[in-house]
């Protein structure tokens, strides 16, 4: 295994560099000795080979995660949080090698990921901190001589199924909270960016958690998040991706009664009204759909915009889109860097077709671009569709690239119908300067978040989901220390019970 602290920041390696897995404490191949590829979106080429695992090695990684679970479930929470208080320090002091490789992976801007990487450090600190104050309750029960309490216990060994587009960070989301109410993991990050995962578990390794607490399995979906799921020791799915997976897994994993929290796709509105301050809403609209080249979920890829200001602020937003620089993720001028994957940039490209094809005006982009500094041929020009109507492809299908799709809206009803006219409900985001308007708008949209005034805003302290189709369950904030216990209540007799035994009492 690499040492963290070689990789050079924001270099590129000159070969391809061999990793392996992490299952039961060792540093270990796949059982069957094959590998696979990872390429580097701006160069286009390879530049990680990673154990191709299966079946066999999912069963080693369960094996070993319930072998570590008998005595993790039983540490102290005060023991667990000063580990997890360790990891944070050692997350921070490698936030920007971390970025580095993530940025190798996935092609994100390294500004985004070295700030994003360095923050993943404060989930670990705040679940830590919530590790002992998950308490239960004692009950004041109607039964007489009787002392009632519960307890929240850990579920066991959970299954974490992770994209590409922000590793670590919606790794963190699951693994904070599920180490710190004395669970245990084995990951399953996405084939395209399984290197930083990797390379965490050097961390997770020198903060002292103990040997098969965390194990991770690289490869692909149907050969090792497939028996992951069907794993019967497996208890809970905690899954970020797509909603064509996420209910595919669902279905899966109703077979085995199991757990499931999905954070899966969308297709956010963002809804500039009238009253809207525009450079606020401009800046906003921008971040909602170009930064990491439009692949977040919770991108603000619908724009809707009130008639009486459209076509200025449509204006406004072409020129300071048309104005984004695209190129190397690595370089602090670049604002666009390239699509993440090579069926991710044909994907977004389909769309743009898909656009022209159902009648939509282009505004700005519209292609494939290559530019000075854009090596590897994955970078689509920040692409505009004004004109949209709301029941066209590109208004309901969750591209997962830098393309907004335009539509107008003549007032606040006709904006509500439009925003919930989907079948996600992940974000939404709200430009006013009327507070009442705001407020309204908050409780109209039917989805996980919703941002007013601000866009693409989230932390630790507070839950994120979604509503419908973009998933069930909460990660951040306290609600998902629950996501990872289940209850039991506790009921003491405190006096000899003599009544008739055949009667419930
Ligand atoms: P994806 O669904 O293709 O893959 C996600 C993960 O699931 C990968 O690790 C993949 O290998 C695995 N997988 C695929 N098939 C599987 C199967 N049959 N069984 C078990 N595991 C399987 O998604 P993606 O392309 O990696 O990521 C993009 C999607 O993720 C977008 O839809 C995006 O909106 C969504 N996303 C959601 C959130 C959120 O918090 N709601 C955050 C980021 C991304």
């Amino acid at each position: 295994m690499k040492d963290l602290t070689a990789v050079a920041h924001k270099a590129r390696p000159e070969g391809v560099e061999r990793y392996q897995m992490w299952i039961g404490g060792d540093w270990v191949d796949a059982a069957s000795g094959e590998t696979f590829l990872s390429e580097d979106p701006y160069t286009g080429k390879p530049w990680a080979e990673l154990p191709r695992a299966g079946a066999a090695d999912v069963d080693k990684a369960v094996a070993a995660a319930r072998a570590a679970f008998a005595s993790w479930k039983r540490t102290k929470p005060q023991q667990r949080a000063k580990l997890m208080m360790k990891l944070a320090d050692l997350v921070e002091a490698n936030a920007d090698s971390l970025a580095t490789i993530e940025v190798l992976d996935n092609g994100k801007l390294f500004a985004e990921m070295s700030g994003q990487c360095r923050y993943i450090a404060e989930y670990f600190r705040y679940y830590a901190g919530a590790a002992d104050k998950l308490h239960g309750q004692t009950i004041p029960t109607d039964k007489p001589d009787i002392f009632n309490f519960t307890r929240y216990e850990p579920l066991g060994v959970i299954g974490m199924i992770v994209p590409w587009n922000s590793p670590l960070l919606l790794l963190s989301w699951k693994l904070a909270p599920a180490l710190a109410t004395g669970n245990v993991a084995v990951i399953k990050p996405s084939e395209f960016t399984s290197a930083s995962t990797l390379h965490f578990m050097e961390l997770v390794e020198a903060a002292g958690i103990p040997p098969g607490v965390v194990n991770v399995v690289t490869g692909f979906g149907a050969e090792v998040g497939g028996p992951l799921v069907d794993h019967p020791d497996v208890a809970k799915i905690a899954f970020t991706g797509s909603d064509d997976t996420g209910a595919r897994i669902y279905a899966a994993a109703a077979k085995g009664i199991k757990h499931v929290c999905l954070e899966l796709g969308g297709k956010s509105p963002n809804i500039v009204f009238a009253d809207a301050d525009p450079d606020a809403a401009v800046s906003g609209v921008i971040s909602g759909i170009l930064a990491a080249s439009g692949q977040t979920c919770i991108a603000g890829s619908r724009l809707l915009l009130h008639n009486d200001i459209h076509d200025a602020f449509l204006d406004r937003l072409v020129n300071a889109v048309g104005r984004a620089r695209l190129g190397d993720p690595m370089l602090p001028d670049t604002n666009v860097g390239p699509v993440a994957t090579r069926p991710q940039f044909a994907k977004v490209l389909e769309y743009i077709d898909v656009a022209k094809n159902d009648g939509a005006d282009l505004a700005l982009g519209g292609s494939a671009y290559s530019g000075p500094g854009t090596d590897g041929d994955q970078f689509v020009s920040p692409t505009i569709f004004a004109g949209v109507n709301n029941e066209m492809r590109i208004a309901r299908e969750e591209v997962f690239g830098p393309v907004l799709a335009v539509i107008p809206f003549k007032d606040d009803e006709d904006a509500y119908r439009i925003a919930n006219d989907t079948a996600f409900g992940l974000g939404a985001g709200v430009w006013t300067q009327d507070l009442s308007r705001a407020i309204t708008a908050s409780e109209e949209i039917e989805s996980g978040t919703v941002w007013v005034n601000t866009y693409r805003m989230v932390s630790y302290t507070s839950p994120f989901g979604g509503y419908k189709r973009s998933g069930l369950g909460r990660e951040g904030g306290f609600d998902a220390m629950r996501e990872y216990t289940q209850t039991k209540s506790v009921w003491m007799c405190t006096k000899p019970n003599t009544g008739d035994p055949f009667v419930m009492r």
